[in-house]
């Protein structure tokens, strides 16, 4: 394995882990190695975090927020101008499809044209208190962001995390996911090409158990954000415990879909099978349930079986509508599911198919529509991150609601019905941090305030909320009476 490889980036400058080692990088669409990253670990972090509070001390700190857009609106343009470079990366190392990851990659622009025009809207308050009493209440960055990412979305995570955190004024230490950190290392390029002083962004590669440990647990780290599993996400939380940091925690969802008997079914349909399939249904928020009112259950699930049976699965070059899983792990939980619930006797009512390009080395799993679903049943329960749909049959408002709220989990809600006095009722009793009515995104709205409740995290990332996480309020009390 090489030993020079250099994805390492601490204060403006590249390097590889002290250790000299390195991970190698997999394709999942075939199996075989195609690259290496640097096996950063404790001694990179701690580079990292102090080259991160250096720069928080340097020109950084006196840098106006218009300044700091500006250099984020250079760095959305150079994205744009990367576009085919950046997904073409993105997509040989996550497997996704190539039309997906160039939307991916857009977004990631996105995100920094979003957040470059937020920084210097960052506002605070003037409160009404006694005479003779002057109020404000400033909202101040937090200081070293410690930034933790899966590999479903990389470039596009490192949009939703380094944006708010960058327009309100912080430093970052981004530990990228060990199975797709290639565009995130671009990224960070571009970033320095953009301007960015050194040490506003810092980059470490590495294993979560160690590169990831090391940064959540660090004691000079004033905030982490973190997404991933929910295990993953209680070390987090502890470690943040531990150093009296605020973390945010997105950490993956159960997301019902509720398709009344009123509904535009073709448009539910579509969407429906579109969201699951998308990403090979490695998205935090994929509706993975799909209930459905029983006066309309055999025709609505009818119609999802004509649209998941079409749907192939290949390489990404092959642009289909779904590609391989990110690596064997992956594909072995996935097909865990298949096999148990098979087992226990629940039918497949459809299966997508694999496509030529899909070569037996690649990760690949058949997208999966299973029903009627037992509520109790690990499909209608646990997370798969996989392309498999559970539909389960409710007979009224009041029974769609219990199901939808009946995991451990609460990120987001698909709404399918015309009667506009239901959507709101039920919008209303969902207890999840997003909810769609007649319509569904995954993973899309940069503008959009995006977390969950109870098992699937806390915090919001996104739109002008995330500032919220990302800054502090100061109370500033003057008497000038
Ligand atoms: P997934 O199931 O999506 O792989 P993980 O929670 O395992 O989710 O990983 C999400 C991110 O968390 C990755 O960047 C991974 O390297 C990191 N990670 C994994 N284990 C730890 C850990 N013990 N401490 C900190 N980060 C970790």
């Amino acid at each position: 394995m090489p030993s020079e490889v250099r994805t390492i980036f601490i204060g403006g400058e590249w390097s590889a882990a002290q250790s000299h080692d390195s991970l190698e990088v997999r394709s999942p669409t075939d199996g075989e190695v195609f690259g290496a990253i640097s096996r950063g670990g404790k001694p990179e972090i701690e580079r990292a975090v102090d080259a991160a509070r250096a720069a928080l001390a340097g020109p950084w700190s006196t840098t106006a927020g218009f300044e700091r857009g500006r250099i984020m609106s250079k760095l959305s343009a150079l994205i744009l101008d990367h576009l085919e470079e950046l997904a073409q990366l993105e997509a040989r190392d996550t497997g996704k499809p190539i039309t997906q990851a160039r939307t991916d990659i857009r977004a990631t622009a996105r995100y920094f044209e979003f957040y470059a025009g937020a920084a210097d809207k960052v506002l605070g308050d003037v409160l009404p208190f006694l005479d003779g009493y002057q109020v404000t209440v400033q909202r101040e960055p937090r200081g070293v962001c410690g930034l933790i990412i899966p590999w479903n979305y990389p470039a596009s995570m490192f949009g939703r995390t380094i944006g708010p955190a960058l327009a309100t004024g912080n430093t970052v230490v981004l530990k990228p996911a060990e199975d797709a950190s290639m565009s995130c290392a671009r990224l960070t390029a571009l970033a320095h090409e953009a301007g960015l002083p050194a040490g506003v962004i810092n980059l470490v590669t590495g294993l979560g158990e160690e590169a990831g440990a090391a940064l959540s647990q660090h004691p000079d780290v004033d905030f982490l954000s973190f997404t991933g599993s929910p295990e993953v996400g209680t070390l987090i939380q502890t470690a943040a415990a531990r150093n009296h940091v605020p973390c945010v925690l997105e950490l993956g969802g159960k997301s019902p879909q509720i398709v009344f008997d009123d509904a535009d079914f073709e448009r539910a349909a579509q969407t429906i099978v579109g969201v699951i399939t998308q990403n090979a249904g490695q998205t935090c928020s994929a509706g993975s349930r799909v209930l459905v009112q029983r006066s309309a259950y055999d025709r609505f699930v009818g119609m999802l079986k004509a649209r998941m049976s079409a749907v192939r699965v290949g390489a990404p070059e092959a642009d289909l509508e779904c590609g391989p899983v990110i690596n064997r792990t992956q594909a072995q939980k996935v097909q865990g599911f298949l096999d148990r619930a098979r087992g226990d006797g629940i039918d497949v009512i459809a299966q997508g198919s694999l496509d030529r390009s899909a070569v037996r080395t690649g990760y690949f799993v058949l997208p999966t529509l299973f029903g009627p679903v037992p509520t109790t049943h690990e499909l209608a329960q646990d997370e798969v991150f996989g392309p498999v749909l559970a539909a389960i049959p409710f007979e009224d408002e009041a029974e769609a609601i219990a199901i939808a709220n009946g995991t451990a989990y609460g990120l987001v809600a698909g709404l399918w019905t015309e009667n506009g006095a239901r959507q709101m009722r039920v919008a209303k009793k969902l207890r999840v941090g997003q909810v769609f009515v007649n319509n569904y995104g995954a993973g899309g709205g940069i503008e959009l305030p995006f977390g969950g409740v109870k098992r699937s995290g806390h915090g919001r990332e996104k739109g002008l909320e995330a500032l919220k996480e990302y800054t502090v309020a100061k109370t500033v009390v003057l008497r000038h009476g």
